[in-house]
């Protein structure tokens, strides 16, 4: 499986790093070495300065698309979960600047902490506006946002991801992250909610 990660799809969170708001998404990849289950610590990695949180809707591909129709794309998801894009923002400024890809900031072992998964769609959310989630960073809540607040909606991110590289069951599409992301040091404890429900509960070591 690979997941699938959006860059700037909250209008905010482009502000804050001085980027431009994308005319259409932005996307890379993390491997699969990347994930961490059920709530296992997230470890500082020893290359980076400056380890960045970024709490993100995640949805689950259901079934096997390539160039997927925009109006067929929530078919093809089968549920939802909340995720952390870590990021070597130190490493990630300089590949920036470098014009270098991203993947030595983004896609290192650890770096996609996910939850368990929540059925998607369902009677309670037949689409991802509602969706609503919030990070809290040792008890203060420091990112929070709806899906309704996305740049591209999944729709549009599964139809334009897909003419590009073919979705399989089980790829996890990260959402992009709202404003708020800061460092993370040792000792940090994250907590993640969708909804009401919490979904992440875990340590920094
Ligand atoms: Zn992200």
């Amino acid at each position: 499986m690979k997941i699938i990660c959006i860059g700037r799809n909250y209008l905010e969170h482009a502000r804050e790093l001085n980027s431009p708001v994308p005319s259409e998404p932005v996307f890379f990849l993390k491997p699969d070495s990347a994930i961490v289950r059920n709530n296992a610590p997230f470890f500082l990695p020893d290359f980076s300065n400056e380890v960045h949180y970024e709490v993100e809707l995640v949805f689950r591909i259901g079934k096997l698309g390539k160039s997927i129709g925009e109006r067929f794309a929530m078919g093809y998801i089968d549920a939802v979960a909340l995720g952390i894009d870590f990021t070597a923002r130190d490493l990630q400024q300089h590949c920036k600047e470098k014009g270098l890809p991203w993947e030595k900031s983004k896609a290192f072992d650890g770096s996609a902490p996910i939850s368990r998964f929540l059925p998607f769609p369902s009677e309670n959310h037949p689409d991802e506006a509602g969706l609503c989630f919030h990070l809290d960073l040792n008890g203060k809540t420091v990112q929070k946002a709806c899906g309704a607040d996305m740049l591209f909606p999944p729709a549009k991110l599964i139809a334009h991801v897909s003419r590009f590289m073919t979705l399989k069951t089980g790829d996890l599409l990260f959402t992009g992250t709202p404003a708020g992301v800061g460092p993370v040091s040792i000792g940090d404890h994250l907590e993640a909610w969708l909804g009401e429900k919490k979904m992440l509960d875990f340590w920094v070591r």
